[in-house]
């Protein structure tokens, strides 16, 4: 199994040769399929599994296979949501070097930073933002960004952002999302607290585990 046998398109896979990345971590292998097939996923797979790739390579090369314009009206096309700045920032990191060949913009908010340089940055627009869910709502409340394109919603380590208390944040946050959307869902485990949160948010989901 190779990463073209998932079937993704030729700037990824030379970009991943470049890498040196030559096999699917099997959290990539299960997923990737699922999530260029467009269905919604619930993945359980813990950090180091190779999971940020597992949606940022499918999610990257369904973005560049329509040309919608993200430019307009601080429109973002799909929106990664993390429970810490560290990790809002390492996503990032590997949404522009995945991203490398596609063109795709990505910008990276969270709190504790100033919010005038995120609400500049949003101003364009953002194919990928990657962003913390207080300084989200705050973004939002203050009409930095907009959903209304939205293609894509990805929580990454949600048992992560339900266990800090983030819960009543991503329901807000979910609200502003458009009904008809792509969900990703990847969390280390699949408590009972992230199955109650995942029936409100995802449709049909495909699971996978590693
Ligand atoms: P993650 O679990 O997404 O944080 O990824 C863990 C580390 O594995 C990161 O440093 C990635 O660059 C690396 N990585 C992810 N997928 C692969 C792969 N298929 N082959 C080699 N390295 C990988």
């Amino acid at each position: 199994m190779n990463f073209a046998d998932l079937g993704l398109c030729k700037p990824l896979l030379e970009t991943l040769e470049a890498l040196g990345y030559d096999t699917p971590s099997p959290i990539q292998a299960k997923a990737i399929p699922h999530v260029l097939a467009g269905k919604d996923v619930m993945a359980a797979a813990q950090t180091g599994t190779g999971k940020t790739a597992g949606f940022t390579l499918p999610v990257l090369q369904r973005l560049s296979a329509s040309t919608k314009p993200s430019g307009k009206g601080n429109q973002v096309r799909a929106l990664v949501l993390t429970p810490t700045r560290e990790l809002a920032a390492q996503v990032a990191q590997s949404v522009e070097t995945y991203g490398e060949k596609l063109n795709t913009k990505a910008v990276v908010v969270f709190g504790g930073v100033k919010i005038n340089p995120q609400m500049q940055r949003l101003r364009g627009g953002a194919d990928v933002l990657i962003a913390t869910p207080g300084r989200l709502l705050d973004l939002h409340n203050q009409n930095a960004v907009r959903f209304d394109n939205l293609e894509v919603l990805i929580l990454d380590e949600a048992d992560r952002m339900l266990d800090m208390g983030f819960i009543h944040d991503i329901r807000r946050i979910i609200k502003l999302m458009p009904k008809k959307r792509q969900t990703l869902l990847f969390s280390a485990t699949f408590s009972a607290d992230i199955r109650a949160l995942a029936q409100s948010i995802v449709h049909e989901p495909v699971e996978v585990s590693v």
